[in-house]
């Protein structure tokens, strides 16, 4: 583990624009439930219910998910970054990091202090509610008080229109601007680090995949093989927190020599 670590911060020390790529195993480690994970909302709720066409045609299921959300988000209100965030902060402080893409919704890198300009939410975020109608944005908890106060179905102040949570359900478009982006960032990397996913959901897990293609290095930290593996050049089966944190202060380390 020793020699992985140390090979990852040469790796890191030889890049300058670093590209970091964020998962559902990064959020588990701030004790938010990876939705797939055995445990996880999918076992006690049924996803189908949760397709973007069905909350949008349906008042019961869209009822049914604001119950299933409203449980999710206290919980990530609540998370606090763990020190696989704060490292990533840190590679921002060291001029290294070109941008953060993330698959998730939680917060967690704007917790951390990252620029927001270098966040790019490519699921959303949980921390705000649209209407689909006429786009106006609240912010989460303003919405989420409604709910407690007795609101089921709440509906835009200003025409009426659906709110949802701005995030990307199962059927729904993928934000095209946010995947140029996300692409962009890809050519440009030197370095992409995939961090806390298995790189299973697309079209998410191409990012990674059109860095490599256009000639990055790539480092891998997951608990679990992902399909990315056998073209990376170094690839680390555990914890995220513990790995990346060692990693990055030994960085620090090797730069002041
Ligand atoms: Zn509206």
């Amino acid at each position: 583990m020793k020699e992985l670590i140390a090979k990852g911060a040469q790796l890191i020390a030889e890049s300058k624009k670093i590209l970091v790529f964020t998962g559902a195993g990064l959020s588990t480690e701030s004790g938010i439930p990876d939705f797939r994970s055995p445990g996880g909302i999918w076992d006690r709720y049924d996803p189908s219910d949760f397709y973007y066409q069905k909350i949008v045609s349906d008042q019961r299921a869209r009822e049914k998910y604001w119950k299933m959300s409203s449980e999710y988000w206290e919980v990530m209100r609540d998370a606090k970054p763990n020190s696989a965030h704060l490292a990533i902060k840190k590679l921002e402080d060291m001029g290294k990091l070109l941008a953060i893409v993330t698959q998730n919704i939680d917060n967690l890198h704007q917790k951390a202090g990252n620029s927001p300009e270098k966040i790019i939410e490519i699921h959303g975020t949980a921390f705000a509610v649209t209407c689909l109608n006429c786009g106006k944005t609240y912010e989460r908890g303003d919405i989420e008080q409604r709910i407690h106060n007795g609101e089921k179905d709440p509906r835009c102040d200003d025409c009426s229109g659906i709110l949802k949570p701005a995030t990307i359900s199962f059927g729904q478009a993928m934000p095209q601007d946010k995947m140029a982006l996300a692409f962009e960032y890809a050519s440009q990397c030197d370095l992409c680090i995939v961090l806390g996913s298995s790189l299973v959901v697309y079209p998410a897990a191409s990012v990674p995949e059109h860095a490599v293609s256009q000639g990055a290095r790539v480092m891998i930290i997951n608990l679990t093989p992902t399909p990315l593996d056998n073209q990376a050049d170094l690839v680390i089966h555990d914890s995220v927190s513990k790995a990346l944190d060692q990693m990055v202060n030994l960085v620090s380390k090797i730069s002041r020599r």
